[in-house]
């Protein structure tokens, strides 16, 4: 067994509730390290091209990582993989939070599930052993009943729960997993996978101790990174105020998405900010297993909504896509809006962008007061918003069809309705406009899980010489790129920093504590490897995990029948930006698919299709996809 894995995988079939215990090699482990790529070695070996995402033959995998569980910060995340049912494309959702490591401590590195139950269970999993328990009494519950239900049932309070809410079982295209009721595995509708297969939890206990090659070495890396955070300036603003704190620095800079992306600057950005939620409904903060950066925010309220402390404070990207993106500025509805899509496991991006969609929809009066059955449904309406969270999740009225996700819904109404449909592969634009940040909307485009804005660390990290351009200097990037440059340069940037956030997803690194942008370096993660696992390893090397986890991402969705013409923009990103310090900015068609060209052919992909060539599935260990 290597250091840092248990060395085991669970495997469980639903429809026969058999269970058995794998035990991988260590060069199977070393070759893909864990996250999506570990996922993605089982989803292409044993998932059949072309299945119904939302049918029994899906293969629904939650991975942790070779660093998951160790006792340093930021460590925390684990991946959730399957096909999706929002995109039909390779489906990923990364969440940090307690699961992860206690699944490591449990006994297991991964979980891999197959079939379909036939009345609801949930997966109890302990001290190395495992078991599939009725759920039936727990189905219809919201995260918060079926915590406390399954806590109750098997007296212990420490379990640590992933579980879907109703959204999860009305089969929401974008529902979600959310463990401990506020950290959610958010994008392309994992929760749906679950809850078609009727998995309504998975429960994790553990006193397992990981063996660790080098404890000292280790214990001297982790005790620099708390150093570290106390003196770097992102991370101390991360401790202060969070993710929300974006919202600012966005809005100034003219990039905040505004009313369905028609805006890009919010008159009520000052209301929804990090800075105005301190001061208003915060209780402090809260933090992942083991992180002493603890940016995450406890927030509730007493007044027009009742807001649980429970279920966490909203993130920028759902301050975003719950306010500006639909006009509001009502922080504690955002706050409750937030509350009731943890508990109901609604990815918050594509929910709130589902509800912009609708709502220009009704302001061009393709949507009628009969199909919202009373509802003015216009943007700034702050009720109106928190009404189709609920009609979302349990698919009531026109939350039916917004539930299907904008691409569907676009597709059913027709007409003006498909331009108002912002998605890129089926996904809903995350909340970052592109047209002031080239490299972000390269990565939206060729994202394999569809837009997605943690694809690569964002370009104004990188736009001067300072602290942001020298974290990437062991990567032989030296110069600074502008943020709106789209040549070489700018593609040259991107592919390095897309495959170090890649990275993060196999080494389940929390994107907030690595560089770039925050306080652990490169070389600090390649040493932390090195002492987890002893195994003689480089950056080269981590890279090359990364790189074979995009190859296999991409080589997943080929099959599927998605490749280049598909790695494109929606209409709207291709008009000009419309406010602030870049308004009137335009990238073309042109430079998109000449990024294109260039970065398929840097990644070794061809330019037809942007196709894996045989010699870069050779030079990657992946001569197995070549059959
Ligand atoms: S930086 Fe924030 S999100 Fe990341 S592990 Fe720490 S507390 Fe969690």
């Amino acid at each position: 067994m290597p250091f840092g894995y248990n060395g085991k995988v669970l495997r469980v079939d639903l429809s026969t509730r058999e269970i058995e215990v794998e035990t991988p090699s260590e060069v199977f482990y070393r070759t893909y390290m864990g996250g999506s790529s570990l996922a993605l070695a089982y989803l292409l070996r044993e998932l059949k091209p072309g299945v119904d995402p939302l049918g029994p033959e899906n293969i629904l995998v939650f991975a942790s990582s070779v660093l998951s569980g160790i006792p340093m910060g930021g460590m925390a995340r684990f991946t959730v993989a399957a096909r999706s049912p929002l995109t039909g494309l390779f489906g990923e959702a990364e969440a940090a939070g307690f699961w992860g490591p206690e699944l490591k401590h449990a006994g297991f590195d991964a979980i891999v599930i197959k079939g379909r139950a036939n009345k609801p269970v949930y997966l109890w999993i302990h001290d190395g052993e495992a078991e599939v328990r009725d759920a039936s009494h727990l189905w219809g519950s919201d995260t918060g009943a079926t915590q406390e239900g399954i806590r109750k049932e098997l007296g212990d309070n420490l379990i640590r729960v992933a579980v879907i809410g109703q959204a999860g079982e009305n089969l929401v295209r974008y529902a979600c997993v959310v463990n401990n009721l506020k950290h959610a595995n958010g994008r392309t509708g994992m929760g749906a996978v679950m809850g078609s297969k009727k998995l309504k939890a998975i429960a994790v206990r553990g006193r397992q101790k990981l063996e660790v090659k080098d404890p000292d070495g280790l214990r001297g890396i982790s005790q620099s990174l708390v150093e570290a955070v106390k003196t770097h300036p992102g991370e101390q603003t991360l401790q202060k105020l969070g993710t929300p704190s974006f919202i600012m620095p966005l809005n100034m800079g003219g990039i905040l998405p505004t009313r369905n992306f028609t805006r890009s600057q919010f008159e009520g950005a000052q209301k929804i900010s990090g800075e105005t939620m301190e001061e208003t409904l915060s209780l402090g903060n809260e933090g992942c297993y083991a992180c002493a950066v603890r940016c995450k925010r406890k927030v509730s309220s007493k007044e027009r909504y009742e807001v649980s402390p429970d279920y966490g404070g909203p993130e920028y990207e759902t301050l975003a896509s719950l306010g500006s993106c639909l006009g509001i500025d009502d922080l504690e509805a955002i706050a409750k809006g937030n509350e009731l899509c943890n508990r109901y496991t609604l990815d918050t991006i594509s929910t709130g962008m589902s509800i912009a969609f609708a709502m220009e929809c009704f302001e061009g009066g393709l949507i009628t007061l009969d199909d919202t059955e009373g509802l003015e449904l216009t943007f700034g309406n702050a009720d109106a918003m928190v009404q189709m969270i609920e009609g979302i999740a349990l698919r009531r009225g026109l939350g039916d069809l917004l539930a299907e996700g904008v691409k569907r819904a676009g597709e059913k109404l027709g007409g003006e309705a498909k331009k108002y449909a912002l998605h890129i592969k089926g996904q809903e634009l995350p909340l970052h406009d592109p047209r002031g940040k080239f490299g972000v909307g390269l990565g939206y485009a060729i994202s394999p899980t569809g837009a997605d804005h943690i694809e690569s660390a964002h370009d104004p990290f990188f736009q001067q010489t300072g602290a942001g351009l020298e974290s990437i200097s062991p990567l032989g990037v030296l110069e600074p790129v502008p943020a709106l440059e789209a040549g070489a340069q700018k593609v040259r940037l991107f592919r390095h920093t897309q495959l170090i956030w890649n990275l993060w997803n196999c080494l389940g690194i929390c994107n907030f504590i690595a560089q770039p942008p925050w306080a652990l370096s490169l070389n600090d993660v390649v040493k932390t490897v090195l002492c987890v696992t002893g195994w003689n390893t480089s950056l080269f090397e981590l890279m090359k995990v990364s790189d074979r986890g995009m190859a296999m991402a991409r080589m997943f969705n080929l099959r599927e029948g998605f490749g280049r013409k598909e790695d494109i923009w929606p209409e709207r990103l291709f008009e000009p930006l419309p406010d602030g310090p870049n308004k009137g900015q335009t990238f073309t068609k042109q430079d998109l698919e000449e990024a294109k060209d260039l970065y398929y052919e840097m990644m070794g992909w061809d330019r037809e299709n942007g196709e894996p060539t045989r010699g870069k599935l050779f030079e990657l260990n992946l001569e197995w996809l070549l059959e």
